[in-house]
């Protein structure tokens, strides 16, 4: 991987831990040599995770929407900003730039944007990896819930564990950077 594309909260959470994580993951991303690519916004922890890279030096692309660009809501210190017409196509050029993904907390569009990636995966759209990093636990509830999806035969176990999951950020890049797509077809045949 070169690029990672992070889905992450426009909120902070409650808890201090998701911010301080989120500036933590920025740092080991520029450690390890990978770019940031993400929503272009100064707010939650989308502001935290680009910050932290800036500050340490990193590469950040930020892929925004006009939209949100009206509102204020970008973050006018990235020297790479690239400014697109709906969420539709920020995902895709967001998706195209990056070699991997990765869910810090985040609410109802962080979860829609990393399903979107394991639904183009299932379907062997890309091979690229996808992680959630699972800040305080944040994410064992919806663990639960995709285990159980695969026992009720609606995704197949190999999808089922396509997604890396672990609440260190350089032992989730690790776990992607071996990670190989599944061969299965999505259907049950
Ligand atoms: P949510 O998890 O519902 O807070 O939504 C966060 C995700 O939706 C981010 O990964 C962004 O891609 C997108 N998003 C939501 N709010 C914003 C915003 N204010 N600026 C840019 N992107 C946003």
């Amino acid at each position: 991987m070169k690029r990672v594309c992070v889905f992450c909260g426009s909120n902070a959470g409650v808890q201090p831990e998701y911010r301080q994580a989120a500036r933590e993951f920025g740092q080991v991303l520029v450690k390890r040599g990978l770019g940031l690519v993400y929503g272009g916004s100064n707010v939650g922890l989308m502001g935290e995770v680009s910050k932290a890279v800036l500050e340490a030096g990193g590469e950040v692309v930020g892929v925004i929407t006009e939209a949100f660009v009206r509102q204020d809501l970008a973050y006018r210190s990235l020297k790479d900003l690239r400014i697109v017409g709906s969420m539709h196509e920020r995902k895709a050029l967001m998706a195209e730039l990056a070699d991997g993904f990765v869910a810090l907390p985040g609410g109802l569009g962080t979860l829609e944007e990393m399903f979107e990636i394991l639904t183009w995966a299932q379907l062997g759209m890309h091979t690229k990896p996808a992680g959630l990093l699972n800040v305080c636990h944040y994410y064992d509830n919806l663990l639960d819930f995709v285990n159980h999806a695969v026992g009720e035969q609606f995704v197949k176990p190999e999808h089922g564990q396509m997604l890396q999951v672990d609440g260190d950020p350089a032992v989730l890049l690790t776990k992607m950077d071996r990670y190989e797509a599944p061969k299965v077809g999505k259907l049950y045949e």
